[in-house]
């Protein structure tokens, strides 16, 4: 194990830290089975939909896309959206908008990776995800998960898990399941078949406020985590971010293996830039990710003081960057509102972050370096496990 300096032991996930120490035998008792899988006969790496690469394989990474599809039917309670008749449409766009960041990136920051976090149920579809990695020229990490109730219902599954005495138990074993065996295969009835792609990330998130489901689900959440080693990614709903930390910690995550998302607008609830709130997330040992870059509230030149305000305090490796696009949503409702937009496209830009934000920082003085932390080096990290 390379040597790290202590201040940052705290983004050591546990079973880095468990293998450099000397008590590693008798603390690795105490946790019992709680700890992460030990897999000493491997490297970490990060699961990518076509297999594990090494983290510095990745080179900049958007931790948080959506590519190609959202489809929030199921939470509707309304069939899927149709797909087979867009999907080369759908493979060719995408992995072209895909291959634009590929490019705007130098060839020692590349190849270029995504983190796809739409997770179970919500238009995430493996076998597509596959397809696209195999003609994008990035790679691409699948999320499990479930998402929140912030914009639409909750998906049945996970409130069904959530009101059940053994419910969070049983929903982390899905999400280690999904990430250490492979994803469910929607085309099927809820758990009934499996997939062999796995997820490298849990995907988790809050409404305004923290609901008794989602509240599971972060509980679940981090025992996966725990179980695995695998990160946990949230979506926060104007704030909420550090009750989602906190919680998580509670349960037993490790903090350099939690993100808060979504961060870079009202994320306090009450100020549109709330520094001294990212701080305080900071100090908990939790990554902060502005993942809307460019986006209405989310322009690039704020996005960029509230970086430079975490760097200026010294927590440029727990910063992580990306859009949240979405290049095809489905928003079907219930039939009873009659009004089901069909796929909406949205031509999506995905080298704001490499391109616009880049020279955002530049001008308030972040160097090369601790962009290339930010971009780079801090996704190698939190997703290898
Ligand atoms: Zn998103």
């Amino acid at each position: 194990m390379e040597s790290v300096p202590i201040s940052d032991r705290r983004n050591l996930s546990r079973r880095q830290f468990l293998a450099g120490s000397t008590v590693a035998a008798w603390t690795a008792l105490q946790l019992g089975a709680c700890g992460p899988t030990e897999r000493p006969d491997r490297a970490a790496a990060v699961q990518t939909v076509l297999g594990p690469v090494a983290p510095q394989r990745l080179g900049a990474t958007l931790m948080h896309e959506h590519a190609p599809t959202v489809d929030w039917s199921e939470l509707y309670a309304t069939p899927a959206a149709p797909l087979d008749s867009l999907r080369e449409r759908m493979l060719t766009e995408t992995s072209g908008m895909l291959n634009a960041f590929h490019r705007s990136l130098s060839a020692e920051d590349g190849p270029g990776a995504i983190v796809e976090c739409t997770p179970i149920r919500v238009g995430r579809y493996p076998q597509l995800l596959v397809d696209l990695a195999r003609r994008a020229r990035v790679h691409i990490i699948a999320s499990t998960g479930f998402w929140c109730e912030a914009l639409a219902p909750q998906h049945p599954w996970a409130i069904r898990l959530g009101i059940e005495p053994d419910g969070a138990a049983r929903m982390a074993d899905l999400f280690a399941r999904e990430i250490s065996e492979g994803m469910e295969d929607p085309h099927g009835g809820r758990g009934e078949r499996f997939t062999t792609i796995r997820a490298g990330a849990i995907k988790i998130g809050t409404s305004a406020l923290m609901r008794p489901s989602e509240k599971a689900v972060h509980i679940a959440a981090a025992m996966a985590s725990r179980q695995t080693g695998c990160p946990v990614t949230t979506h926060t709903t104007n704030g909420g971010g550090l009750e989602q930390a906190r919680l998580l910690l509670e349960s037993g995550a490790d903090p350099g293996r939690v993100i808060i998302g979504h961060q870079g607008h009202m994320d306090d609830g009450r100020n549109a830039e709330a520094g001294d709130y990212h701080l305080e997330i900071a100090r908990l040992g939790c990554y902060l990710q502005f993942d809307r870059v460019g986006a209405g509230n989310y322009d690039c030149d704020k996005q960029a003081r509230l970086i430079h305000n975490l760097v200026a305090a010294g927590f440029e490796r727990q910063i992580l960057v990306s859009h949240d696009h979405v290049p095809y949503f489905y928003r079907a409702f219930s039939a009873e509102t009659k009004d089901s937009h069909g796929w909406r496209e949205n031509r999506a830009d995905f080298t704001i972050v490499t391109t616009k934000l880049a020279a955002s920082l530049e001008q308030l003085g972040v160097s090369h370096d601790q962009i290339r932390t930010i971009l780079v080096e801090n996704p190698g990290r939190v997703l290898a496990f």
